[in-house]
């Protein structure tokens, strides 16, 4: 294929606008706010897990102390009623004997009762207390999770403007390059994933980094200008210029 030398320079500008694109794309896939947010996303749910178990818990412990409540409740009811009768008197000495029993057996009750009441404040504290850490935390990771979403969002809206920056100026680089050898580059682009031409700089294509040999480097140099030359390694259109070493 014949092109026009400066429409073959042209080239190294549209394979700049394409390395450019390609770094792009790569960026947007390993951009390290996206597993930011995933990590912040992570810390979030196990905060969530943590204030769900810590209600949990808070609310069975609420439900026994109301349980002792009403237990101990019956028994100082009964306590009192059994005083009562005691004090009204005119009971059988036998009735009265039992009764004290009872009264002391219902004592001892009250105490256990109320022993395992203090236990399950304490235990009702130490909740609140995880409660309160647990809610404190998932606030916390929340917020931290909004902002991870806000830098990532921006570093997208970022990769966006410069993507949308270079595919402009790629279009307009190609505009007037004569369609064969465009379509001839855009081949080549798709072969190697990145560009489709590249720099013959020091007998070095600058598409592979791999240095021409003698017959290679003698066949460039015989071409002529406007003939189009292709490195034998990577397949990228060779640019010809000063400092191209020939
Ligand atoms: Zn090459």
């Amino acid at each position: 294929m014949k092109a026009d030398p400066t429409d073959q320079q042209r080239l190294l500008d549209l394979a700049a606008e394409d390395l450019a694109l390609t770094q792009l794309a790569h960026r947007r896939h390993t951009l390290p706010e996206v597993a930011a947010v995933e990590t912040a996303e992570e810390a979030e749910r196990e905060f969530a897990a943590e204030v769900v178990r810590t209600e949990t818990e808070a609310r069975d412990l609420e439900r026994e102390v109301k349980r002792l409540e009403a237990d101990v409740d019956v028994v100082r009811q009964r306590s009192s009623r059994d005083r009562q009768r005691l004090e009204t008197g005119g009971l059988p000495a036998r009735e009265v004997t039992a009764m004290q029993h009872e009264l002391e057996s219902l004592a001892r009750r009250q105490g256990d009762l109320e022993d395992q009441e203090l236990e399950l404040m304490e235990r009702q504290e130490a909740a609140g207390a995880a409660l309160a850490a647990a809610q404190s935390g998932h606030e916390k990771a929340a917020a931290d999770r909004e902002r991870a979403v806000q830098l990532r969002d921006d570093a997208l809206a970022d990769v966006t403007e410069q993507t949308a920056r270079h595919e402009a100026a790629r279009a307009a680089t190609a505009e007037g390059l004569p369609a064969p050898l465009l379509a001839l580059y855009d081949r080549i682009r798709t072969q190697t994933g990145t560009t489709g031409a590249a720099l013959l700089k020091a007998r070095q294509c600058q598409g592979c980094r791999i240095e021409l040999n003698g017959r290679e480097l003698a066949a460039v140099r015989n071409a002529d200008a406007d003939e189009v030359v292709r490195c034998d390694e990577c397949g990228r259109i060779l640019v010809r210029t000063a400092e191209s070493g020939l």
